[in-house]
């Protein structure tokens, strides 16, 4: 069985002293659902600060986004090694990142790369926008995303990925899809395309969240689907309560406990 991950992406929210204040105001309740993966993805700056909180625990820490190249004149940017050791995880293609900031499928590929050959696990992020969907080309949309991620990537390194279906119409509007919609795009389109990409047992072995508008209230009907593997979570990751309460149900509905 995969194990399920609940990732949180606290966007650029939080000062360092908030990011530290959240984190001790969740750990508890983290530690004692350890049948899922948490794992915190607080801005670069509170990174080092919060890793030092987690030391000693098992939730795993992410950073948001990464350049590809180890150093170089790319101000502003940080590097997979800077990461390395101080983080596990790292956000990949977040759509944000693809709207705002012109990333591209070329430069998520290549981040990807970047991040496995340094022992970082990526949380690779896909989903039509609203056009898209209303075209009726989700499912182009988000295969293309997929191929074009894992474009030369071997099997046994594609399997340390984890994808985030995320539709652009359901991050940070209240509306998220259905778990019938989500489940159909992960099982049917993401691991169909897995499966031409590999093979079905590979497929099978890739974690893939689902992500947009998940809470407390909805993240029962996700997790109950079994294509599912956990969430990637905006807002209500900054609600300490209700992120524990989440992975809490997670947990409850895969494992009944
Ligand atoms: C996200 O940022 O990846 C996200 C899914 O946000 P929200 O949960 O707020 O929709």
């Amino acid at each position: 069985m995969r194990t399920p991950i609940i990732a949180g992406n606290w966007k650029m929210h939080t000062t360092v002293e908030e990011a530290m204040e959240l984190v001790r105001a969740m750990l508890d309740g983290l530690q004692a659902v350890p049948q899922v993966e948490r794992v915190l993805c607080p801005p670069f700056v509170s990174l080092y600060p919060v890793a030092g909180l987690l030391k000693g625990t098992d939730i795993g820490l992410g950073a948001q986004n990464m350049h590809w190249e180890e150093k170089g004149a790319f101000t502003g940017e940080i590097s997979p090694l800077m990461l390395k050791g101080l983080c596990q995880y790292v956000i990949i293609g977040h759509s944000e990142r693809r709207t705002y900031f012109g990333e591209t499928d070329e430069g998520v590929n290549r981040k990807v790369k970047a991040a496995l050959a340094h022992g970082l696990t990526p949380i690779v992020c896909v989903g039509e926008n609203l056009a898209q969907n209303e075209a009726g080309e989700t499912d182009a949309v988000v295969s293309g995303q997929v191929r074009a991620a894992f474009a030369g990537i071997d099997a046994a390194s594609a399997r340390r990925i984890v994808i985030a279906y995320e539709p652009v119409w359901a991050i940070g509007t209240g509306r998220a899809a259905t778990g019938e919609q989500a489940s159909r795009v992960i099982g049917g389109v993401i691991r169909g395309t897995l499966a031409e990409l590999y093979d079905a047992g590979t497929a099978q072995a890739i974690r893939v969240q689902y992500g947009g508008s998940t809470n407390a209230k909805n993240i029962r009907e996700f997790m109950a689907y079994p294509d599912i593997d956990g969430a990637l979570v905006g807002g209500a990751s900054l609600k300490a309560d209700e992120f524990v309460e989440m992975v809490r149900l997670a947990a409850k509905v895969k494992f009944g406990a």
